[in-house]
């Protein structure tokens, strides 16, 4: 019988995410046949009793959704101020559901939602380099020089960013602009910081493309679920 290492057991079956479920184990929530563990390497087979937080755990069906995220929600499964979460969009379905990777409060567009820990793990590693192309409104003027500036990487607080894509949709002359930037990176506020390092604010954010996904068809708050080719496509 093929042995898997704990913390993919547990995002196999939908709880959550490879790395997440690493703090799981650590937290001491995690147990193997009534005996806690908190040892990551630990490795089980399909005969191990599994539970997190005393619950077992068992694989469900996985389940792929593309998510139009209005501005004002979480992206979490839960806040601990109880705040709205894009979770909460899916009261009807069935499943331990959590967003792949995350968009800031503000920021609205495509979201991912997924009990597939694998698919997570895929669309989120920084060595699969998943593009994503974000519309975005920005206060001011991000000059010639500075746009092929951004193209070619600038230097944030956490390093240097990686080439990107970057398109101008509109220039009000002097006033604001529209541009939309494609990264693959998924560092924390990412775009919003690429234009503070200009001192220009981002006053609108959408996430219009995931890969090949888009937002067409859907309004804010809708969801749809991912088509199996098209999950095949991503992974
Ligand atoms: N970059 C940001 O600044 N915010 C997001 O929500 C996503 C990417």
């Amino acid at each position: 019988m093929t042995s898997t290492r704990l913390n993919k057991k547990i995002a196999d079956a939908g709880i959550t995410s490879r790395r997440k479920a690493e703090q799981l184990i650590l937290d001491g929530r995690v147990s193997v046949n009534d005996k806690t563990v908190t040892e990551l390497a630990t490795k089980v087979t399909d005969k191990d009793k599994v539970t997190v937080d005393g619950v077992v755990i068992t694989k469900e069906e996985p389940v792929h959704l593309l998510y139009y995220k209005p501005t004002g929600e979480i992206s979490a499964s839960e806040d601990d101020k109880k705040r709205e979460t894009v979770i909460d969009a899916f009261d009807d379905i069935d499943a331990r559901l959590y967003p792949v990777g995350r968009l800031d409060y503000d920021t609205s567009g495509i979201l991912l939602v997924t009990n597939d820990g694998e698919f997570t793990q895929l669309m989120t590693h920084p060595k699969y380099e998943m593009k994503k192309t974000y519309r975005a409104k920005i206060d001011g003027i991000l000059l010639r020089h500075q746009q092929d500036e951004m193209r070619r990487g600038i230097k944030l607080d956490d390093g240097m960013t990686a080439p990107c894509e970057l398109k101008v949709i509109r220039d009000k002359v002097g006033k604001d602009m529209i541009v939309e930037i494609t990264i693959h990176e998924g560092r924390n506020r990412q775009v919003r910081r690429m234009f503070e390092h200009y001192g220009l604010k981002v006053n609108k954010l959408t996430r219009i493309r995931f890969d090949f996904l888009t937002l067409e068809g859907l309004k804010e708050g809708d969801y749809r679920y991912l088509k199996p080719h098209e999950v095949k496509k991503l992974i």
